[in-house]
């Protein structure tokens, strides 16, 4: 049943959360926000109705809603998992914007609050053992980071040396999913989990390398995207198959980088992400417009996630905005980019 009423809504799904304001009780620029989905941008240098624009979304979470609600909306997809669908889940919006906090919690490794990816892979399990009876579930998790266009293992652990580079050795290539086992990364490291636990660790490990990769290179994780990638393998009691995966992705920060003021790798790096934002925005319109062509070959990310994207498979994006006056540039083009890929 849950898959029938995610059928009639939709495989594509756009969610816009609100961050609590950094500026106290100020208001800023988001004056409304519609139990039906939508909300009003207010462009500050146009005081007045002029100034009023309204988005529309499948939800709004505004700004006091809690990790527990935003989980809430996204159950459904989580249990289609376990019955056989690919399904992604994106965290995008601009550095600052909550994509960390939506996917994994509060900063400051806090086990509070948990996000996404905890309570997913929680619910994983849960239902892995409430149907033990009829089926036998084995999970398996992968970590990457795509950077400038390269696709890192965030798991691999080399026994002699725990340090960077030894990240930079384990570039990864992206086969084409029709390979011998179907994965779309055979050398990336897969771990077999069995509990949150086990998950809290692997996440751990992926974190520290994550770190240690951009500290070595001088940039931030906010300028690389990270994608948790669990595999699930469900067997019953006829010997029957069901193979499927959860991509749980925390993009890169979307805001544009004057070019004038950066160059060299700073400059490479913004557009690299630029690239594969705009390439990841023209896939997700692609499929909401049922096009016949689908343009998953112009960037890593969408190549990577080609089996997970369109086809049966299931999409939800959470645009995240901030609600202070000077992101006001950020945040209409990202409720503009939201807009576009959904099929509101
Ligand atoms: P991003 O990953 O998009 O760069 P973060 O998730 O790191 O942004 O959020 C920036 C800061 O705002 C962090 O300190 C985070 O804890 C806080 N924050 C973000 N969203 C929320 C929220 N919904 N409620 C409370 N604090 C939040
Ligand atoms: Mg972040």
């Amino acid at each position: 049943l849950y898959n029938m009423v995610q059928d009639l809504k939709g495989n594509i799904r756009v969610y816009c959360r609100i961050r609590p304001s950094f500026n106290g009780g100020s208001k800023g620029v988001i004056d409304f926000v519609g139990e039906d989905g939508s909300l009003v941008l207010l462009d500050p240098s146009k005081p007045g109705k002029d100034g009023r624009r309204v988005f529309n979304f499948n939800r709004v979470f505004g700004p006091t809603s809690t990790q527990d609600e935003i989980f809430k909306d996204t159950k459904p997809l989580i249990r289609s998992v376990m019955d056989g669908y690919n399904v992604c889940i994106f965290a995008y919006g601009q550095t600052g914007s909550g994509k960390t906090h939506t996917m994994s919690g509060p900063s400051g490794g806090s086990t509070t609050d948990m996000g996404i990816n905890y309570l997913a892979l929680n619910d994983l399990f849960q239902i892995s053992s409430k149907r033990k009876d009829i089926i036998s579930y084995e999970l398996h998790v992968q970590m990457v980071e795509i950077y400038n266009e390269q696709v890192r293992d965030l798991l691999a652990e080399d026994s002699s040396t725990t340090k960077y580079p030894f990240i930079q050795a384990h570039k990864l290539e992206i086969r084409s999913c029709t390979s011998d086992n179907g994965l779309s990364l055979p050398n990336a490291t897969m771990r077999s989990v069995k509990s949150t636990a086990d998950v809290l660790n692997l996440i751990k490990v992926g974190e520290v390398n994550r770190f240690v990769s951009s500290t070595a290179m001088n940039n931030q994780s906010s300028r690389s995207h990270s994608v948790l990638t669990v595999h699930v393998h469900g067997k019953d009691a006829s010997g029957d198959n069901l193979r499927s995966c959860l991509h749980l992705v925390d993009l890169a920060g979307s805001e544009r980088v004057d070019k004038s003021e950066v160059t060299g790798d700073r400059l490479k790096e913004a557009q690299c992400i630029n690239k594969s934002l705009s390439c990841l925005g023209d896939v997700i319109t692609a499929l909401a417009q049922r096009n016949a062509h689908i343009p998953y070959r112009n960037s890593k990310l969408t190549l990577l996630l080609q089996d997970s994207l369109g086809g049966h498979a299931k999409t939800l994006m959470f645009a995240h905005v901030s609600p202070e006056e000077d992101s006001f540039g950020e945040t209409i083009s990202t409720l503009k980019f939201a807009q576009r890929a959904s099929t509101v």
